[in-house]
């Protein structure tokens, strides 16, 4: 699971692509909610502490990182503890823009970097019928769950 803000002047990164917005995502790296949510995933289901551990926002050589990159390192930490990515289900809480058309892009974005067909990634989407921050366009949720098999 993983929050971010949403601001004006940023580039708007979701799921590994880049997303035409009025708004983008406040953070350290590209703030990529999605692949973030991932990341920690699968640290998680790997017990391996979380993405705040393994890339620090107090870290400078992170700063503005495309987050296809920590997604990448976090599949070679989880390979070396015997894992890899089964399938992985994810849902994003945004009430704006509509992302329908940028799922595909995402899952080919994603199922590279982790070497698995694109239909083992599941992105759904749903806004909060515009109640609270997700609501007002101030932020994003996106929340992961994986399955991973010991290699
Ligand atoms: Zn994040």
């Amino acid at each position: 699971m993983d929050f971010h803000q949403l601001v004006e002047d940023r580039d708007f990164w979701l799921g590994g692509i880049k997303i035409e917005h009025y708004k983008g995502a406040l953070g350290h790296s590209d703030a990529d909610v999605l692949l973030h949510a991932l990341c920690d995933a699968m640290l998680g289901a790997a017990c391996l502490g979380d993405i705040g551990v393994h890339f620090p926002d107090t870290d400078a050589s992170l700063k503005n990182i495309d987050s296809k990159i920590l997604l990448a390192k976090t599949a070679l930490l989880i390979k070396e503890k015997g894992y890899s990515v089964v399938n992985a289900d994810t849902t994003l809480c945004l009430q704006a823009p509509k992302i329908k058309n940028y799922i595909p892009l995402m899952q080919e974005a994603i199922a590279g970097i982790l070497s698995i067909e694109k239909d083992a990634i599941s992105i759904k989407a749903t806004t909060t019928e515009k109640m609270g921050f997700v609501g007002r366009e101030e932020g994003l949720v996106a929340y992961a769950t994986v399955l991973l098999k010991k290699n």
